[in-house]
């Protein structure tokens, strides 16, 4: 694995490369790697000669600071997982190395209603913030293929939008979301989880589950209602949103008329740790 930590070696590097023919796979992580970005790393590394991993915590996208100082690090066992699933390429700039400008005043991305709702609203920010880093990310690397997990929904859907925005030719892969044996989507934040919380999280699992199972046509207010009951009793302390949306356009849903291919979202915080996950309902696809 060839290390790079500055962005014009990286960008000259596969600008020659590329002259070669081959494909580009990129999967954007912000470390403490998990079998969740592996399995990314892996769907890359099947259908592209090169495949680049990037390690960057954004500061422009945490607008909690104490979640940005707690966030883990684990460069040194990342640096040996990245080697040992046959990486190609790491991408690990510095700040100053994304932002030569600095992390003020930079540009603006119209998202529209996808920035107002759900993680939109409940972290003012944070979208400009992933879009500020993936558009200087992609800038850098400009891939064929880009390698996102369904376990962050609505990033997904900003990202597709950022590359429509600057009309790059730039694929979008989307993972399935990799769960611990409890259901716990695997998640770099879990690292803050005692053992016993761990299990405490798998019920937003469980309550999305629920959602899929028992959903019928009509009003979803008591589906709701049982999801986020489930997930307090759990011991969850503060629940940001359970909403069960239009799974193309994230539309809050409250009269499902069984057609509509639904997609369940939540994000709760246990013992300070903000934990998100999402699942299609199936039994409306
Ligand atoms: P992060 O390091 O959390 O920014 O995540 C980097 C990429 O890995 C994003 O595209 C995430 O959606 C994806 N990812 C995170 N957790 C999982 C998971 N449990 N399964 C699959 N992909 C994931």
């Amino acid at each position: 694995m060839i290390l790079f930590k500055r962005a014009a070696d990286l960008n000259k590097y596969l600008t020659i490369k590329s002259k070669s023919g081959g494909s580009l796979g990129f999967v954007p992580t912000m470390g403490a790697l998990h079998a969740g970005h592996i399995s990314l790393l892996e769907k890359s590394k099947k259908v592209n000669t090169l495949t680049v991993c990037s390690i960057f915590v954004n500061p422009t996208q945490f607008n909690d600071p104490q979640d940005f100082a707690k966030y883990p690090v684990t460069l040194e066992k990342d640096l040996l997982t990245l080697e040992l699933c046959g990486c190609d390429i790491l991408f690990l700039p510095s700040v100053e190395e994304i932002y030569p400008q600095g992390t003020t005043g930079l540009r603006i991305f119209d998202l529209g209603y996808l920035e107002t709702i759900l993680e939109g609203s409940y972290r003012p920010g944070h979208f400009q913030g992933v879009c500020q880093v993936m558009n200087r990310l992609l800038e850098i690397v400009m891939p064929d293929t880009l390698y996102l997990g369904q376990k962050d929904y609505q990033q997904c859907m900003v990202i597709k939008r950022l590359i429509a925005l600057n009309g790059w030719p730039i694929q979008l892969t989307v993972s399935a979301t990799l769960r611990e044996n409890t259901g716990l989507a695997m998640s770099s934040r879990n690292m803050r989880l005692t053992v016993i919380e761990k299990e405490k999280a798998a019920t937003i699992y469980k309550a999305l589950l629920y959602l899929n199972q028992q959903i019928k046509p009509g009003g979803m207010v008591a589906y709701k209602t049982k999801a986020e009951q489930m997930i307090t009793e759990a011991g969850f302390e503060k629940i940001d949103y359970v909403s069960i949306a239009d799974a193309d356009t994230l539309q809050p849903i409250t009269n499902w008329n069984g057609q509509t291919p639904l997609v369940a979202l939540v994000a709760a915080f246990l013992n300070g740790v903000r934990l998100i996950d999402n699942m299609q309902l199936i039994n409306t696809l």
